[in-house]
């Protein structure tokens, strides 16, 4: 008898397609997996994240149910406060999933009054462990700081990474020019943005002191995936 090989392909393609979807987490934060989180323990589950997106072996989700679990309530574990660049998502580089993390975005992520306000709401009113401010490598907002960059409403955002470059330009150590000059100003702006988050909100510097949050920093390797934290900042 001749053995039908397409046939056997295309159930076997069958089965593989149901096995993995049958594998898709549906898993998502709730109430309680949020309370059980320690701040530390909600950095950590960023960086087993970054982990597994570094090694390629991202966890595979249903989204559609994840949105479905979500719809009524959120309850992410953390916020991050990273750059609008195309190479540098949030949920991507640590990857998570739909209700895990709150996710703010602005070149060359900065702060402002709303992007605080919104880093308060996640964490006082949301329950977010930790808020981690997230830079990258080859970053053009900072490459625009570091530039003198003049355009538009552009002016007035690198301005807020000036006082960064200023910082690596005092240091007679530092690259004063190129990627490394650049790379540098970029993980000194996230230093001095968890600082700001500091100095301008009590409620979050409370929240710190109290041991119910952390802040910390952390700069992603366009070239390799991985986000070399920086604990003490
Ligand atoms: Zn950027």
């Amino acid at each position: 008898m001749q053995h039908p090989i397409h046939t056997t392909t295309a159930l076997l393609s069958l089965s593989a397609a149901l096995f993995l979807s049958s594998c898709a987490t549906s898993v998502v934060q709730t109430k309680q997996s949020q309370a059980s989180l320690s701040p530390a323990q909600a950095v950590e589950a960023l960086k087993q994240g970054n982990d597994r997106f570094v090694s390629g072996h991202g966890k595979h989700r249903d989204l559609q149910a994840q949105a479905r679990k979500t719809a009524a309530g959120q309850y992410p574990f953390a916020a991050v406060l990273g750059c609008i660049d195309s190479r540098a998502s949030n949920e991507i580089i640590f990857d998570q999933g739909i209700g895990d993390i709150f996710s703010a975005r602005v070149a060359g992520n900065v702060l402002n009054d709303d992007l605080l306000g919104s880093l308060e709401y996640a964490a006082a009113k949301a329950g977010a462990k930790a808020i981690v401010v997230v830079g990258h490598t080859g970053c053009g907002a900072v490459g625009g700081a570091c530039a003198n960059v003049k355009l538009g409403h552009v002016t007035g955002l690198v301005d807020k990474i000036k006082p960064s470059v200023r910082k690596v330009l005092a240091d007679p150590h530092a690259a004063h020019q190129g990627p490394a000059f650049e790379n540098r100003v970029a993980e000194e702006n996230v230093k001095y943005v968890t600082q700001l988050i500091r100095q301008r909100s009590t409620i979050l510097r409370d929240l710190e002191r109290q041991g119910k949050l952390q802040i910390t920093a952390g700069i992603y390797h366009l070239d390799t995936g991985k986000v070399e934290f920086f604990d003490r900042n």
